[in-house]
């Protein structure tokens, strides 16, 4: 082939790169760096209320203060806001007024995972169990024969909230829900994968020795005794406590080349963790940026928590009416990144993706048109325009980004905060890390894509 017609393919042909053939040493240093702060991150945020807490610590160091109405906001300015412990909005005030719009990236900090219910303790065949309900679309056999911890809340009658958090410490006792042996599992292995374990077997082993005495359910009397000792709760207390049973695997590189991270919450800490490290690097942005860390999105974004919440309208509202400006049009003008993950392609199961489209692991920031099912059903389907202004910004800033597309049409589907945001007449695009064994309770992602999504939401912050 001539040098000529080489030079025309250049020219017209897209062509995508391995990501780490696009970076040199300086940069791969970088990166690691800031996994480094990922890793952290993700182990200190095993639970919504734990990521919140965990974000506004270090937004609290780096000079963000709790929005107070009628306080002064000048360009610069760092607020936050924490909705209910469960949800948290940061924004760093811009040169422009939000008339301007705002630059807005929105996570979420819920992962999959299993709650207890609300009269959870109970005994049986003299072992003690906690019954649960999970939470968020999962593979329910994954969650047998795996170590778990328990994370949450307990209020108490008198209004008082305690943490509860027991599995996280290498010293602490793990729960575990037992699986069936396979000398046993004739039965079992001829059913369905979504059968193998109904849901009301999702029970939580949490001891086996008897109180000393004479009476009905010794161990569970025995358990609840344990947990009165710690605590100070009566079974009644169950009642108004939210307790999650989370995998208790610790964040790990994986590979020899250590260039993946093996962890429990990928989705969507991954992106929340993009955004934070980003917005803190934003002193004096043109425009207002704004950083969101949602709850609820595994279970359709309700509740007061949730990105359908007005608890967004209200504290932008908020900081427009401070500038006399109208909400609606600070929201006509704004731009959201809904920061979530995609699915990577995995070479283990190629039948459900289309290779041409699908994103691929170290090919950098995965950018998704359009989520939904079947016919693009429930999607936000960003446009042309939308798309460009990403394109634009991440060539710029020399951001390592590719198309995703959520598996082969007709294949599943699945959706993320977008469709909220883009009823609020706010242009959004979905935009975050691709990522192996989605939902599971350890997830994979790569280093490279990491690090490029953190590239893509600061480049966004300060370019847009
Ligand atoms: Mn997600
Ligand atoms: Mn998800």
């Amino acid at each position: 082939m001539s040098e000529k017609e080489t030079g025309r393919r250049d020219d017209l042909f897209y062509q995508q790169k391995n990501g780490y053939d696009c970076i040199d040493l300086d940069e791969r240093l970088k990166l690691e760096a800031y996994c480094d702060g990922y890793k952290a991150y993700l182990d200190a945020s095993r639970t919504e209320r734990e990521a919140v807490r965990e974000a506004i610590r270090q937004a609290e160091e780096r000079g963000f203060v709790p929005y107070r109405r009628g306080m002064a906001l000048e360009p610069g300015t760092k607020v936050y806001k924490d909705i209910r412990g469960k949800a948290l909005i940061l924004a760093v005030l811009g040169q422009e007024t939000l008339e301007q719009g705002a630059n807005i990236a929105a996570a979420h900090v819920d992962a999959p995972r299993l709650d207890l219910k609300q009269l959870p303790l109970y005994e049986d065949s003299e072992l003690c169990y906690f019954k649960t309900h999970y939470y968020g679309g999962i593979k329910k056999y994954q969650w047998l024969a795996i170590p778990l911890e328990l994370h949450g809340v307990v209020t108490k009658k008198d209004g008082e909230t305690i943490d509860l958090v027991i599995g996280q410490d290498p010293e602490d006792p793990k729960f575990v829900i037992t699986d069936l042996l396979p000398h046993l599992g004739k039965d079992q292995m001829a059913k369905t994968a979504a059968e193998v374990i109904p849901g009301e077997g999702l029970n939580l082993l949490i001891g086996s020795v008897p109180y000393a005495d004479e009476g009905a359910d010794r161990v569970k009397l025995a358990v609840m005794s344990l947990l009165n000792d710690r605590y100070g709760i009566t079974e009644e207390d169950f009642l108004s406590a939210e307790l999650e049973a989370v995998p208790s695997f610790p964040t790990s590189d994986i590979g020899l080349d250590r260039s993946l991270i093996g962890g429990y919450g990928h989705d969507d800490r991954v992106c929340a963790w993009a955004e934070l490290a980003a917005i803190y690097q934003v002193d004096t942005p043109r425009r207002t940026a704004v950083c969101i860390l949602t709850d609820k999105e595994e279970v359709g974004s309700m509740g007061v928590s949730g990105m359908q919440s007005q608890a967004f309208e209200s504290f932008m509202a908020d900081l427009c009416e401070a500038q006399d400006v109208r909400l609606r049009d600070c929201f006509a003008n704004s731009f959201c990144v809904s920061a979530d993950v995609c699915n990577g392609f995995d070479p283990n199961f190629p039948e459900v993706s289309e290779k041409r489209n699908g994103a691929k692991l170290n090919y950098g920031m995965g950018i998704c048109k359009f989520t939904g099912s079947r016919g693009k059903s429930g999607s936000n389907d960003a446009s042309a325009e939308v798309v460009g202004t990403l394109r634009r910004i991440f060539a710029d800033n020399k951001v390592v980004w590719q198309m995703a597309e959520l598996g082969k049409v007709d294949q599943g589907g699945g959706g993320t905060v977008a469709l909220f945001m883009a009823n609020r007449d706010i242009d959004t695009i979905d935009a975050g890390v691709p990522v192996l064994s989605m939902h599971a309770p350890y997830e994979i992602v790569s280093k490279f894509d990491c690090y490029m999504t953190y590239k893509g939401m600061l480049s966004f912050y300060k370019d847009r």
